[in-house]
């Protein structure tokens, strides 16, 4: 019997999947609170803390850095998320009712 994980991830790997679903998982949580109470509106034990606008920029921000440490780290290529991103910009200019797309400057 083997030592190796069935699903074949290192304990590095492992953990930064586990890192990338959990900041994703809060980054759905604000965007929930957003939809509920607006982007001013805040925990109501905290007023004098961040708003739910603030709290969305840091959890995506915490998802950003996280998908950039797995692609220094080779989970994936940066260069295919940069290019898939592009494609979907353009399907989404088809495929949504309410957005006005600026322009992309040499994206
Ligand atoms: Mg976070």
């Amino acid at each position: 019997m083997s030592n190796r994980h069935f699903n074949g991830l290192t304990p590095a790997e492992a953990e930064r999947l586990a890192i990338l679903a959990e900041e994703c998982g809060e980054a759905v949580q604000i965007i929930g609170k957003i939809l509920r109470h607006g982007y001013r509106s805040y925990h109501p034990d905290d007023p004098n803390g961040p708003d739910n606008r603030a709290m969305l920029v840091k959890e995506l921000g915490d998802v950003h850095c996280v998908m950039d440490l797995m692609a220094e780290l080779g989970d994936f290529n940066g260069a295919d998320v940069h290019r898939r991103s592009r494609e979907k910009r353009l399907r989404l200019q088809h495929y949504t009712h309410h957005q006005d797309f600026p322009e992309v400057v040499n994206g």
